[in-house]
């Protein structure tokens, strides 16, 4: 499979040279507690960082060729650079945990060819599909590689319509296949993306998603963040499937957009 490890992530963990042992002086052979504290993040990040489990495929395939092509990667890398910077350390921990997951994730560039489209043929929706090709309503509790489709205007920091956190919404869909953790509920699917893609809205200032395209309500960002109980909802995101059952859960789509 062609593509690589998510370079700005092995530049984060690249050591940083130190100068030789003999030209330091003795007292700087001792490690304080903030250079053991750097020694252990650094151990940390590199079991991430692990090439076995660095299944993050940032390059475009060799069938896809052209310079539209080759802008969609750069313009992909670039954006998860900037999530991989987030000031919200939950948006930084989505994407740690899709590089770190054991099964691969491949990004497509939505394009003419139908069979990059949504389901409902719908070429401005984003989607993430299982590699096995089995119904997404038969869930997975195991490992499943994912292929994420992405319109370009959802990796494209130009236009406006970036904003709106298609590609961190699309990462949790990827996160919940490669980790085993894939519901067989969509709402329950979306309803676990729409909350971390509203974390990311709410720490760029932009509005928030109180519906799933109207569909079903997405309240549970705004739930969690009145309550106090973000990280507990995070942690669903990260450690389970399932997700807490809340008046979010309501059947009434309570409008399109809320803050
Ligand atoms: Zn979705």
């Amino acid at each position: 499979m062609a593509g690589t490890a998510a370079p700005f992530l092995a530049r984060a963990l690249a050591p940083v040279p130190a100068p030789a042992r003999s030209a330091l002086p003795r007292r700087a052979h001792r490690m304080d507690r903030r250079a053991v504290g750097r020694v252990a993040a650094c151990i940390v990040l590199a079991s991430l960082a692990r090439p076995a489990r660095a299944l993050l495929m940032l390059d475009a395939p060799r069938a896809l060729t052209g310079s539209r092509h080759h802008a969609f990667y750069e313009q992909l890398r670039q954006s998860l650079a900037v999530l991989a910077e987030s000031p919200q350390p939950h948006v930084r921990q989505l994407l740690a945990a899709v590089a770190a997951a054991p099964a691969a994730v491949t990004f497509r560039p939505v394009t003419d060819d139908p069979a990059t489209w949504a389901s409902d043929g719908d070429r401005e929706r984003g989607h993430t599909q299982p590699v096995d090709g089995r119904p997404k309503n038969e869930g997975r509790t195991r490992p499943t590689g994912a292929d994420v489709y992405l319109p370009p205007w959802s990796v494209d920091m130009r236009t406006p319509r970036w904003h709106d956190g298609l590609l961190v919404h699309e990462l949790v869909h990827a996160l919940d296949l490669t980790t085993g953790h894939y519901h067989p509920d969509v709402r329950v699917r979306e309803r676990r993306a729409v909350f971390m893609q509203n974390l990311w809205r709410d720490s760029t200032g932009t509005p928030l998603h109180g519906s799933y395209h109207g569909e079903f309500p997405t309240l549970d960002y705004q739930e969690a963040k009145r309550e106090g109980r973000i990280e507990e909802y995070a942690a669903y995101v990260f450690h389970r499937s399932d997700f807490p059952h809340t008046p979010a859960n309501g059947p009434d789509p309570r409008g399109q957009e809320s803050r």
